[in-house]
């Protein structure tokens, strides 16, 4: 068995190869139970895709290897030698696999120097992993298997379209009552008992109102408050002064419909409070998510068996590739870069000295948009990540990336960002490869080669070792074989949060699931599939309410730029698109960026059904073809961000950030919309 290339889901697969065919069926792995989505089944079209990368580029043109490398390293040292090791970058992805992830950041920090380094990861889930830290002592987006989800009575969703995003994920919720917070009526939406449209970027007073009015209900459990947390005191006060007039006022979200939703939640014998990105990507975000955690924490549902809070993760290796040291401000195992014992562990398994590890570095938009400046990389190398389309600002991203002295990516597509790029590395994807990724609930899974990458590719592994053999680094701290770099990794881990020492290749194949932390105890562990029923993981053993406060979105709609933007995924395709775009099937079912408008709001602005309209921020412009949608709120407008150019959704983003995470508010922004021929 392995798993789907695409989203944290990981649905589990079996391949075959049919006369030279890969074919795909799903298996009775436990979160898809033979269930896989569009993505999934058509995922094989992916190796044979026509535009397959399979020689070195430098300047557009085939090389071979040795001289790509080559020259990749002498202009890193000439960067370097000129300007310091901060001049060089490193930008990686979610998509990583556990030990790529883990040597591209030991690669940043030794080889380098470098503390330039984080990942698209930070556009995805980071507020939700600040907000569990801060509530729970350890982020794992979910700290219970996604079966658990069955037995629910009640599952709040808040800004989660999971029946678009990871369809089979729903087969776990047929049971429960959904509460949908989104301000479009989703597909997810569609299945929901109750659905809050709350205006964009306000969500965390629909929060406060939800926990206002289950401490007014009496729906608290007071002795779990008393017995297992601390701070809501705090909390209580805060959202008193939330009472749902007030709330409705702020966000829409009538007064009526909040006293249905909290009823629902304070009345269920079991329920869950899920995130997504709709609560996590904004200038607030991680205080959005605070706040429904503190939600979940006055109904005592954290660490109860059959309830719970938890995040849900978006791409393929989301959770595993914030654990390995792809952060600018951690190392692997989950552990601080600014943390002594952490450097000293670490520098220890990496047998340098702890003064040599760099510090803290830049979060993934910070370093974007420092790059070619006197502050910033002169030189970057991009593994597994698109920002030339996936970043917020995205034509100021462009053009930062225009201009660097040396740009180099690996892929193997020609993303738009590839496209861009000074010296192109074309490496080997998900079924000619070995490695491991994690999955959201934690499990740790093996993905599994079924075929040779063609001539003139290789793994991602490899390029780490060739360049960092040419920097002067020992042959034997790079280790190629994937095995053998996990086998480091589970060193670095231990003692760490996020602790794999327990596992390894040959439990992992013989089928064995199991859920970090999974510590080498000298007896095989089991894992932990259920974090917190005991205990959470601050010294106290308490979880804390955060005392948060509403306040509005980084940019106000007015006069020039009336309504709100939001933007999302859809169910053909995944993240940039520089997958999905490629494969027949998934182009046809959505072949083209769209603008979603109320009828209302596209009859004022002049625009029909079909209609090429333009989208219009103080940022940027894109176009996308309207599609009239009855049931979205008249004053905000849906963009899927898979698409690149002109119909680039994230042209029109705003790249405020959150204080905490430094996540972008890719959720809401300012816009004017109009026929494209005005523009
Ligand atoms: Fe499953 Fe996600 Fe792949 Fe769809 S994209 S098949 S939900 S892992």
């Amino acid at each position: 068995m392995t798993h789907c290339p695409y989203c944290a889901l990981q649905c589990g697969t079996q391949l075959s190869q049919d006369n030279g065919a890969v074919r795909v069926r799903p298996t009775d792995f436990p979160v898809n139970r033979g269930g896989l989505c569009q993505k999934g089944w058509t995922a094989p079209a992916l190796l044979d895709t026509p535009d397959r990368l399979r020689t070195p580029l430098i300047g557009g043109k085939p090389a071979d290897w040795d001289t790509a490398l080559d020259t990749v390293a002498n202009e890193l040292r000439r960067i370097r030698n000129e300007h310091g090791p901060d001049a060089v970058g490193v930008f990686g992805g979610g998509g990583l696999t556990n030990e790529k992830a883990y040597l591209l950041g030991k690669f940043a920090r030794l080889a380098l120097g470098t503390s330039r380094i984080d990942y698209n990861g930070r556009f995805c889930m980071s507020s939700a992993a600040a907000a569990s830290t801060a509530a729970f002592g350890l982020d794992r987006g979910l700290p219970f298997p996604v079966t658990d989800l069955g037995d629910a009575d009640v599952v709040l969703l808040a800004g989660s379209n999971v029946a678009e995003t990871m369809p089979p994920i729903m087969r776990h919720l047929d049971g429960a009552r959904l509460i949908v917070i989104d301000p479009r009526h989703s597909r997810t939406a569609e299945r929901a008992t109750l659905h809050l449209r709350p205006v964009p970027g306000t969500d965390l007073a629909v929060a406060l109102g939800l926990l206002h009015l289950v401490v007014t209900g009496g729906w608290c459990d007071e002795a779990y408050i008393r017995t297992r947390t601390t701070g809501f005191e705090d909390a209580r006060r805060r959202a008193i002064a939330w009472w749902p007039e007030r709330v409705e006022q702020v966000t829409g979200v009538s007064a009526a419909a909040l006293r249905d939703a909290a009823r629902l939640l304070g009345q269920a014998r079991s329920a869950y409070v899920l995130t997504g990105r709709g609560a996590e990507q904004h200038s607030n975000g991680t205080d959005t998510v605070s706040a429904f955690i503190n939600l979940a924490l006055a109904l005592g549902l954290p660490g109860r068996m059959g309830s719970g809070y938890g995040c849900l993760t978006g791409q393929g290796n989301g959770q595993g590739g914030r654990e390995h040291g792809q952060k600018a401000d951690q190392l692997p195992g989950y552990r601080m870069i600014t943390d002594p014992l952490a450097r000293q562990h670490i520098a220890q398994v990496w047998g340098v000295p702890p003064e040599t590890l760099p510090g803290a570095g830049l979060s993934a938009y910070e370093l974007l948009d420092s790059l070619g400046t006197a502050r910033g990389p002169k030189g970057l190398l991009v593994f597994g990540s698109n920002p030339a389309v996936s970043a917020p600002h995205a034509g100021h991203v462009i053009d930062r990336l225009s201009a660097l002295d040396m740009l180099v990516v690996a892929d193997f597509v020609p993303s738009e960002t590839a496209r861009m790029a000074d010296v192109v590395l074309p490496v080997t994807q998900w079924a000619e490869e070995e490695g491991t990724l994690t999955n959201l609930e934690g499990r740790v899974l093996r993905r599994k080669r079924l075929r040779p990458p063609p001539d003139g590719v290789r793994t991602d592994l490899e390029i780490l070792h060739g360049l960092a053999v040419r920097l002067g680094e020992p042959e034997t701290r790079y280790p190629t074989s994937p095995r053998a770099v996990f086998d480091e990794l589970r060193r670095a881990s231990a003692g760490g949060k996020a602790d794999y020492s327990g596992i390894s290749y040959a439990r992992l194949d013989a089928g064995e699931a199991l859920h970090w932390p999974c510590p080498d105890t000298g007896e095989p562990h089991p894992g932990t599939p259920r974090l917190f029923l005991d205990t959470f993981a601050h010294p106290d053993g308490r979880a804390r309410f955060v005392d948060v406060e509403h306040h509005d979105a980084a940019e106000a709609v007015g006069p020039d730029f009336p309504l709100y933007a939001t933007t999302g995924r859809v169910l053909a395709h995944y993240q940039s698109g520089a997958q999905t775009r490629r494969i027949r099937e998934l182009a046809e079912a959505e072949p083209e960026p769209f603008v979603e408008v109320h009828p209302d709001t596209a009859d004022l602005a002049g625009l029909r059904e079909g209609d090429l309209a333009e989208v219009r921020s103080a940022r940027g412009r894109m176009t996308a073809r309207v599609r009239l949608t009855g049931t979205l709120r008249l004053d905000t407008v849906f963009l899927p961000f898979h698409f690149p150019g002109d119909g680039s959704a994230n042209r029109v983003t705003n790249a405020a950030l959150d204080p905490t995470s430094r996540m972008p508010e890719f959720k809401v922004c300012a816009v004017r919309i109009g026929p494209a021929e005005a523009g």
